[in-house]
Parts: C-alpha cells; sequence; structure tokens
C-alpha cells in the first residue's frame, strides 16, 4: 500500500527563546529528513525529538541546511554524528565551511563577542567531507516516495538554498522568506519582516529570490524563525516591498553618517521605527515596546546587515 502523504513536524531548537528558531522533521515512506539543523547547543532537543516520534537515529537519511548561519548550521557536525546515515547537503558556497568551520565561527564570534558565542553556539564540530553533499539549483532529494527539490535563493545570503517538496504543497524557506513570530501575529496573519543579517546581504537577490517562492503554488512556507505562513504567493509583495525599503533608507543614512557607530545606531533607529509601522499595521496583540523587544536581536543584525552591505557599495565606487 502506498504511504499516506508526508508528514512535519516542527521541533523548536531552543535557539534564544522558545518560538524563536526551527528546524524541521519530513517523515515519508519510512525514511526521514530534517531541514536545518539548529545552532551547536541544540543538538540534544533534536535528538529527542526523534526519539519522541519514534524515528531511529538510522531512518534519517538527509539533513538538508538552508544556508550556514550558525543558528541553522552550527549543529550539523554533531548531529551527523549522530545519525550514522545521514547525509548532509548544503549549498555549493556553504558545504566547505561546515567541513572547516573555522571561518564561520570566526565570523559568528565577532557578531556576538566572544562570551555570548560561547553560551549560545558552544562547540561547532567539523563535518566530515565524505558525508557531505553540495546541492544547487535543480538538486532532487528522494525521500520515500516524494522528492525534497532544491532551490538556490541568493539574497539573505549566497550560500542560501531553499527545499520545495510540492508533494506537501510546502517550501522550507530559511531565512529567504523573513521572519514571522508567532506572537506578534495579528489578525491579518503574521507579522513578516525581512531579515538582512551580515555578511552578503544583497537586496536585489532576496527580491527576485522571495518572487521565485511565490511562484511554486505552495500552500505553505515553514520558516526558521519561525513556523508556517499560509499562502505564502499572497505575501510576497509587501515582503519584497520591506527589503526594497531596508535598502533605501540603508541608502539615506549612509548620506548622512560615514561608516562607524553612528551610522549603525542611526541604522538601528530606522529600522525601529519601520518595524514599529509594521507591528501596528499588522494590529499586533502585544504591547508595542514588548514586541520590539522580542526583535532587539533581529534589529541589531538586520543593521550590521545593512552597515556591511553600504560598506560593500561604498568599497565598490573606490
Ligand atoms: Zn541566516
Amino acid at each position: 500500500m502506498m504511504d499516506a502523504r508526508p508528514d512535519v513536524r516542527l521541533i523548536d531548537t531552543g535557539y534564544l527563546r522558545p518560538g524563536f528558531a526551527a528546524c524541521y522533521l519530513l517523515r515519508a515512506g519510512g525514511e526521514v529528513a530534517l531541514v536545518d539543523a539548529g545552532h551547536g547547543r541544540g543538538v540534544s532537543r533534536i535528538l529527542q525529538a526523534l526519539e519522541e516520534e519514534g524515528v531511529a537515529p538510522e531512518a534519517v537519511r538527509w539533513l538538508v541546511v538552508t544556508h550556514v548561519h550558525l543558528d541553522h548550521a552550527g549543529g550539523a557536525g554533531s548531529l551527523l554524528r549522530a545519525l550514522p546515515r545521514a547525509t548532509l547537503v548544503a549549498h555549493p558556497r556553504g558545504a566547505p565551511h561546515l567541513v572547516d568551520p573555522g571561518r564561520l565561527v570566526a565570523g559568528a564570534r565577532a557578531v556576538y563577542g566572544e562570551e555570548r558565542f560561547e553560551a549560545l553556539h558552544g562547540e561547532v564540530v567539523p563535518a566530515p567531507a565524505e558525508r557531505v553533499r553540495q546541492a544547487s539549483e535543480g538538486t532532487c532529494l528522494p525521500l520515500g516516495e516524494v522528492e525534497l527539490r532544491i532551490l538556490d535563493t541568493p539574497g539573505h545570503a549566497r550560500h542560501h538554498l531553499c527545499v520545495h517538496v510540492p508533494a506537501l504543497e510546502a517550501v522550507f524557506t530559511g531565512d529567504t522568506f523573513g521572519l514571522a513570530y508567532p506572537e506578534l501575529a495579528g489578525p491579518q496573519g503574521p507579522l513578516l519582516f525581512p531579515t538582512t543579517s551580515p555578511v552578503q546581504f544583497d537586496p536585489e537577490a532576496l527580491v527576485a529570490s522571495i518572487g521565485r517562492l511565490a511562484t511554486l503554488g505552495a500552500r505553505r512556507a515553514w520558516l526558521t524563525h519561525f513556523g508556517a505562513v499560509e499562502d505564502p504567493a499572497s505575501r510576497a509583495a509587501a515582503l519584497q516591498a520591506l527589503v526594497r525599503e531596508h535598502a533605501r533608507l540603508a541608502l539615506e543614512v549612509a548620506a548622512a553618517h560615514p561608516p562607524g557607530p553612528q551610522r549603525l545606531a542611526a541604522l538601528e533607529e530606522r529600522l525601529r521605527g519601520l518595524l514599529l509601522a509594521e507591528l501596528r499595521r499588522a494590529g499586533c496583540p502585544l504591547p508595542l515596546e514588548e514586541a520590539l523587544a522580542r526583535m532587539t536581536d533581529d534589529l541589531a543584525l538586520n543593521a550590521q546587515g545593512l552597515a556591511v552591505w553600504l560598506e560593500r557599495r561604498e568599497g565598490g565606487r573606490r
């Protein structure tokens, strides 16, 4: 007999706070895939969720990371140790950094500082090269009787891919389709906000990738941060507009402030204003100060990513 439709379980990796970062367990025809690997200190939660679901470690065939930022991929090497038959799948630009995570770790230490890095991430275990497969546009990964189709989706990072599962009418979007925390959702649904983290944010590429996701016919997007967004096509244009607005306000700030702490502070201030307007528009049920506090880290990362983008542009003009 054919298996029932494949199913999806959201696993909260416990990064920063409950409801902040997810990874996904997909099951089809007795085989299992994980999309995203969480951070280094989230591995035990993922293994516990597998156990709760009655999934033997040997049943996990694919561990796909959407990109190699450490809240998505920091746990990959440790997970491979625990999942003996799993193949780690990553974008060709990201895969080498999973085998040799030195640069990733150094980059994250620079963003978070030594102490916070240690508390958040702990050890980042290198992945054995022979267990890593590079996946690019069009790669199909079989899982039971269904297929996971890999899409190359640059913009948040050049090493970003998304996973389209036509049998589920779903797409796993990593950070490409932005952030949507359930507690900030208003009557019209989730509040979607782009993520422009350092160091490869590219607004035009991100707008194009969001547009691409809208054409898949997916009924549901699963975001790493955090959970499901229904009918993503209907939300794409507004998200694209917010990405463009990030770029526009960054250029305005750059015209007034040279690179440095004042520029960064001005970027954060402008982003805070943008988010506040979105919270009001969406009818966020939380008090606005509390809602803003939930996204303090995201705003800081977005500002840092915009600052890096501006400096790259300015460097290009010299
Ligand atoms: Zn990211």
